[in-house]
C-alpha cells in the first residue's frame, strides 16, 4: 500500500471509529408521523456549550417544509406555541436540514444501547436540540441519562402526554404563560418560564446572570435536581417579538 492509500485508509478507519453522530431511534408521533432522533457529538452552540445535541425530526418531510406547513407542530413540537414560525429560535434551514440531509444520505449509523456507555460516557447530553426529548422512549432517556456526566431537557407536551411524571423526572417542563407555570408547578414538575414576568420562586438562567455555558450549569434536568428551583428566562433573540406576542395572546385566552 503506498504512503497515500495507507493515510485515506487510517483517515477512513478514524472517521468509522468516531461518527459525528448517531440515529438512536426512529418512532411514529401520537399523529402518526415518523421521525428519527439523531445525536450530534459536538457543538459550538455558545449558549449550551459542548454537548451531544439530540434532535427529533420528522423523518420524510423536509424540516423547512414541516414549518411551513404547520406540521411540526401537530408532531415533533407538540405543544410548543412557537412552533411552526411562532418564534422558535431554531432555524430549521440550517442545523436541523443538516440532519435531515446527512440522514438520508446514510451518514449517521445506528447506535445501539450496548454503545451509549462508549459515546456518551462521560459527555453532557442535550435531550431535545429540537423537538420534544419526551418522543424517545424512557428507557432510552434514563440509560443514556445514567452514562452520561449531566444533561438538559425540555419538553412541550407535558400536559397531553400520559407519561409526563415520568419524563419530568428527566426534564422541565416549558411554559410561557403564567396559567401554565402554576398548571406545571401543581403537578409537582420543575419547569423552565420563557416569559417577560419572572416567576416568584424561579431562579434566572445562570447564562443570564453569569454567562456560564449549560454544559457547567446542567440545572435544567427535571426532578432529577429537584432540590433546585425552577428557571425562569426573559426571551430574546431574533424570534423574541413574535415569541412574546404569542405569549401574550395565550395569556389573554388562558392557555
Ligand atoms: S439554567 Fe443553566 S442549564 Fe438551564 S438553560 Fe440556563 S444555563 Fe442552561
Amino acid at each position: 500500500m503506498n504512503p497515500r492509500e495507507y493515510q485515506k485508509n487510517k483517515d477512513k478507519k478514524t472517521d468509522m471509529k468516531k461518527p459525528n453522530g448517531y440515529l438512536l431511534h426512529e418512532g411514529i408521533t401520537t399523529s402518526g408521523a415518523p421521525f428519527v432522533a439523531i445525536a450530534t457529538m459536538h457543538s459550538n452552540n455558545a449558549k449550551t456549550g459542548d454537548m451531544v445535541q439530540i434532535w427529533f425530526i420528522l423523518r420524510d418531510v423536509h424540516p423547512v417544509q414541516a414549518v411551513k406547513d404547520g406540521l411540526d407542530a401537530s408532531t415533533i413540537c407538540s405543544g410548543c406555541p412557537f412552533a411552526s414560525g411562532n418564534g422558535c429560535y431554531v432555524t430549521t434551514a440550517h442545523a436541523p436540514l443538516a440532519i435531515w440531509k446527512a440522514f438520508h444520505r446514510g451518514n449517521y449509523p445506528t447506535l445501539n444501547p450496548s454503545g451509549y456507555r462508549a459515546a456518551f460516557g462521560g459527555r453532557k447530553i442535550r435531550f431535545g436540540a429540537y423537538g420534544n426529548p419526551s418522543l424517545m422512549p424512557l428507557a432510552m432517556v434514563r440509560a443514556i441519562a445514567k452514562v452520561s456526566a449531566g444533561w438538559t431537557g425540555y419538553f412541550h407536551d407535558w400536559r397531553e402526554n400520559p407519561l409526563a411524571a415520568q419524563y419530568a423526572e428527566f426534564f422541565m417542563a416549558s411554559t410561557e404563560t403564567e396559567s401554565s407555570r402554576a398548571q406545571a408547578e401543581g403537578l409537582g414538575f420543575r419547569y423552565f418560564h420563557a416569559s417577560p414576568v419572572k416567576p416568584e420562586n424561579a431562579r434566572e438562567c445562570l447564562s443570564e446572570t453569569h454567562g456560564i455555558a449549560c454544559a457547567e450549569c446542567k440545572l435544567c434536568a427535571g426532578l432529577a435536581k429537584s432540590a433546585q428551583p425552577s428557571i425562569w428566562i426573559n426571551p430574546h433573540g431574533s424570534g423574541t417579538a413574535k415569541a412574546l406576542a404569542v405569549a401574550l395572546a395565550r395569556e389573554t385566552n388562558r392557555l
